[in-house]
């Protein structure tokens, strides 16, 4: 994984949008601060430090730090606007010293365009270090960054790349900070025009590279607004990096989305919320988010996979916490994607790269719910044998811990069997019905165990309804009790299956649903390659909770009576029961 190092803000370029604007007076890295925190890359196990600014290539320790990075095993990447590296000599000295990532910014395909927008006749040196940079078998892409002046030109940006074969283009919406945020008006595109403008660019370059090239790509946009080319989306996660440090930070902080939102209304249940940036927080403030499209209508998983990234240590104390006390730091750790686990005395560091889940519901599901899980044993499970998971709870070091918000937290295996109990309840309440019960999904069958015998003996009289991905017209009326047992995520269009289980309903007749929230399994690796290569579920559309449900009801003649609500404490199960007015 990569870290991203800012030396200083510094640059020889002056681009209208630049973040780094109102930092310029603020000192830049001095090589031995710099070359700490090149340390910690190092020790962190990184296998990359990215250098990046300001302008990295203008401080002339740049072959210093290079060959102090080499020596400890990790390569070199660049963020740079390339001036520096239309020097061939340069780049073949670098590339020597393990260059190996670079990430150079052409804001334009005409020398027109792009020196508008970073404001010095700097375009002819970007395409020479290209061509400098090309056919040396680097991870080589170009970032375009997206505004009002270029968003009708990105087809010319695509042709300026293109001789490049070696070159990925990633089309870029601003960001509203710095530069962005003061010009807001001037530079700011309609994310839906821009998304519309980008998305035929991505088209064109596809065709004019052959047809099937992987070569182009979009950031910063919402996916519901470039469909059929989702999984074009890149971002700091998709190229590799972990971490990242401004330049008066002391330690590394996770990469994250927190300059972006997804609004409650209408994100909260789109199906590419995992995967999806969403839009600039400042956009939003601005904007609001009546261009947005959500999905509905395609599957997406309901658990994700930690795997293996790190044996902390085998002589753990009981007391002590590798974050706090030894070493590991607080502030590098996502809160959601890192997992620590200690088990007796090993500490294992795992970490999980799905973008089926966002970085909010990675945190959800391992802090608010507590739903993570771990197969520590250490050998290779069969192809065909699922092993037991053990539930994972926050360690006791942790309670009264000052670190602890901000913490991605100490997991200790727990002995307990919350799935067994958090169902009883479940039965318990099953075996109380009397009268005309409707089963919709019945062909699940999840408690035919128990409601079969009240069947058999004339308690209830059982009526199923096959599948439950739809609504269904059973509107008479005449049921007491109508039950959606473990199917509530299956179903493409909740609001209208509620209407239709509420009309199923006589007045004072019980509505009760019953899902599973997401969660999460530590493996070590054998499990892990198995779990990934595995059969996904095709019929799951969402991951809610029981207060999705009850917000869904609103002005349903539906009133919530009892809820089971999922906890660090509880399995992953929940239910909630309405009751029809
Ligand atoms: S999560 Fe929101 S922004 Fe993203 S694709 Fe869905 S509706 Fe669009
Ligand atoms: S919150 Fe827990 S894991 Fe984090 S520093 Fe404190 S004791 Fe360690």
């Amino acid at each position: 994984m990569k870290a991203l190092l800012k030396v200083g803000y510094t640059c020889n370029n002056n681009c209208v949008f630049c973040h780094s604007s109102a930092h310029r007076r603020h000192p830049d890295l001095t090589t031995a601060q710099l070359l700490r925190k090149v340390d910690l890359c190092a020790a962190a196990g990184r296998t990359m430090v990215v250098l990046s600014g300001g302008e990295p290539t203008i401080r002339p320790e740049l072959f210093t730090w290079a060959e102090r990075i080499a020596a400890l095993d990790m390569d070199v990447g660049l963020v740079t606007n390339g001036v520096v590296l239309a020097y061939r000599e340069v780049v073949e000295r670098l590339v020597r010293t393990r260059l190996r990532y670079v990430y150079l910014s052409l804001h334009g395909g005409t020398a027109k365009v792009h020196n508008s927008l970073v404001r010095t006749d700097a375009f002819e040196h970007a395409l020479a270090a290209l061509a400098n940079l090309s056919g040396r078998g680097l991870d080589l892409s170009v970032n375009c960054v997206v505004t009002r002046t270029n968003v009708d030109h990105l087809r010319d940006v695509v042709d300026a790349v293109l001789p490049f074969p070696d070159v990925a283009l990633k089309l870029s919406m601003v960001e509203p900070k710095g530069g962005g945020d003061r010009l807001f008006d001037h530079l700011m595109p309609r994310v839906a025009h821009a998304a519309e403008r980008v998305s035929d660019a991505i088209r064109y370059g596809i065709e004019r590279a052959g047809g099937s090239s992987a070569r182009f790509r979009h950031g910063a946009i919402p996916l519901c607004l470039v469909p059929g080319l989702e999984d074009r989306f890149s971002d700091l996660k998709t190229h590799g990096y972990a971490t990242m440090v401004e330049v008066g930070e002391a330690d590394y902080f996770p990469v994250d989305d927190l300059n972006k939102v997804q609004p409650e209304e209408p994100c909260r249940g789109c199906a590419l919320s995992g995967p999806c940036p969403g839009l600039y927080a400042g956009y939003h403030a601005v904007h609001g988010a009546a261009e947005l499209r959500p999905v509905h209508d395609r599957p997406r998983s309901g658990s994700f996979e930690y795997a293996l990234e790190a044996l902390v240590t085998t002589a753990a104390e009981p007391n002590r916490c590798p974050l706090r006390d030894d070493g590991e730091g607080v502030t590098p750790w996502d809160r959601g994607r890192t997992l620590f686990v200690r088990e007796g005395e090993r500490i294992v560091r795992f970490r999980c790269t799905s973008r089926d889940f966002s970085d909010a519901e990675l945190e959800r599901t391992k802090l608010t719910h507590g739903q993570v899980y771990a197969d520590l044993s250490r050998e290779s499970a069969p192809q065909d044998v699922a092993r037991p998971a053990a539930k994972l709870r926050r360690s006791e070091l942790c309670s009264g811990c000052p670190e602890h918000d901000r913490c991605t937290g100490l997991y200790e295996p727990v002995l307990e069997h919350a799935p067994m109990r958090d169902d009883a309840r479940v039965r318990e309440l099953l075996a109380t019905l009397t009268g005309d019960v409707l089963d919709v999904g019945s062909g699940h069958g999840a408690y035919q165990d128990v409601l079969g015998p009240l069947a058999a003996a004339g308690t209830i009289r059982c009526r199923g309804v096959d599948g439950a991905a739809e609504p269904f017209a059973e509107a008479d009326a005449h049921f007491d009790h109508v039950l959606l047992l473990r199917q509530w995520n299956c179903v493409r269009e909740p609001r209208r299956m509620l209407e239709s289980l509420a009309s199923a309903l006589r007045p004072g007749g019980s509505l009760t649903i019953v899902d599973r929230v997401a969660s999460g399994v530590a493996r070590e690796r054998p499990q892990g390659a198995r779990a990934e290569t595995g059969p996904r579920s095709s019929e799951r559309y969402r991951n809610d909770e029981p207060s999705d449900v009850v917000r869904l009801a609103r002005g349903l003649p539906l009133s919530a009576r009892e809820r089971f609500d999922v906890g660090p404490g509880t399995s992953d199960q929940w239910l909630v029961r309405f009751e029809r007015a």
